[in-house]
């Protein structure tokens, strides 16, 4: 398989390589584990009206790089049989102190220093090793974070789950819940995708900065930030950092396979996908995208209004797409679960030019942004205190 692959690959090399070809394509075959198969059967969901599909892995994959958005539920199809809980937020926020606090917390320099590392993996494809040694090294961060920045009476109350799945990379969890909390107390989960794509051949290098590296180093200090703050939630709080999003939300899914499974409940979720792209010429705002749940976006556009020093904008996923899980959220809404997103900005304004290609850098151009991540930090930090507070 490998060497048919690699067959494949060779009249593309000339264009992106030139002389190098050789060389390159002996470190990326390094990068393929012997087991790999693009012949391998997926189950594809493209929407709820539209019947399954089997396709192979390379027929996927050629449905990603056409833009297509998608369920792979081969290893869970059974998600959304039970009914769940559905929840009301607060008409305005009451945890003030607690976020004000947190937000003085926030560090940008972190964001860069972060997001330099994570996005200098050739690719963090979830099934290769340099995938696999990315979520590694975002675990042995969050490790770090807690060590370093959790107090003595914080400390007992982390528990971090590296995440073992049927592909190479892992998906990490972070829980932060009250002495003698269940796990089925109602959980609030403030989420990222860990992995990244190039929709060419997913071996090409895909350094992933935008899509979805700014989501998980927003994450990351918002951790960072509520851990130093001291703040102990009252209900349990979660960051969930998903595995193989790209390769049609697998990680997430098996997250929500196993919370259905132990009929675990979920207060909110929201999912920080692509975030730090200002399009030249357009007005900067947090968006929010709609088509998820309502009572949760109303309550986003709320912290907005009180803890975002920018607007907010409103956008949906065009109508072709429309229909298709969009990112991680997708996941929690097909089981019933209560789950809303937010993006860098409306659709039309996205850096669609530079996700999944090899120039998802953040220097490709002075449209990329941190300080319109900060903004997500403080938006990351409002949610996951504000609905944990309760
Ligand atoms: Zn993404």
């Amino acid at each position: 398989m490998l060497v048919f692959y690699l067959g494949a690959l060779l009249p593309l090399l000339p264009y992106a390589f030139g002389q190098h070809a050789q060389e390159t394509l002996e470190a990326w075959s390094l990068n393929i584990p012997s087991d790999f198969d693009f012949n391998a059967k997926r189950l594809i969901e493209f929407s709820p009206e539209d019947p399954t599909v089997w396709m192979t892995e390379a027929e996927k994959l050629e449905a990603k790089r056409q833009g297509k958005f998608f369920f792979d539920i081969t290893d869970n199809p059974f998600i959304g049989l039970s009914k769940k809980e559905q929840f009301t937020y607060p008409k305005r926020p009451n945890a003030t102190d607690a976020v004000h606090n947190t937000l003085n917390l926030i560090q940008t320099d972190n964001l860069e220093t972060t997001l330099a590392h994570f996005s200098s993996y050739t690719t963090r494809y979830y099934n290769s090793f340099t995938g696999k040694a990315s979520s590694e090294w975002l675990a042995d961060k969050v490790d770090e974070y807690v060590d370093v920045y959790a107090s003595k009476s914080v400390k007992p109350l982390v528990e971090v789950t590296h995440l073992q799945h049927p592909w190479l990379q892992t998906s990490v969890i972070v829980r932060i819940a009250p002495a003698g909390a269940d796990l089925t107390d109602p959980t609030t989960i403030v989420a990222a995708h860990c992995d990244s794509i190039n929709g060419e051949n997913p071996f090409y290098p895909a350094p992933g900065a935008d899509d979805d590296g700014s989501g998980t180093v927003t994450l990351l200090e918002a951790l960072r930030s509520i851990l130093e703050s001291g703040y102990i939630p009252v209900t349990p709080l979660e960051f969930h950092f998903y595995a193989g999003e790209e390769g049609g939300l697998l990680g997430s899914q098996a997250v929500v396979a196993l919370y259905e499974l132990a009929q675990r409940q979920v207060k909110g979720m929201i999912q920080f996908d692509t975030l730090a792209w200002v399009a030249a010429g357009t007005k900067e705002a947090l968006n929010v995208m709609l088509g998820t749940d309502p009572a949760l976006i109303e309550f986003q556009k709320k912290l907005i209004d009180e803890y975002v020093e920018i607007p907010y904008s409103e956008s949906e996923y065009p109508t072709w797409l429309h229909r298709g899980p969009s990112s991680d959220h997708a996941s929690w809404a097909k089981a019933g679960y209560q789950a809303c997103h937010s993006t860098e900005a409306r659709w039309e304004d996205m850096n669609k030019n530079n996700v999944h290609t090899t120039h998802d850098t953040s220097d490709v151009s002075d449209e990329f942004s941190f300080e319109h991540l900060y903004h997500y930090v403080r938006l990351a930090i409002a949610f996951g205190i504000e609905l944990s507070s309760y």
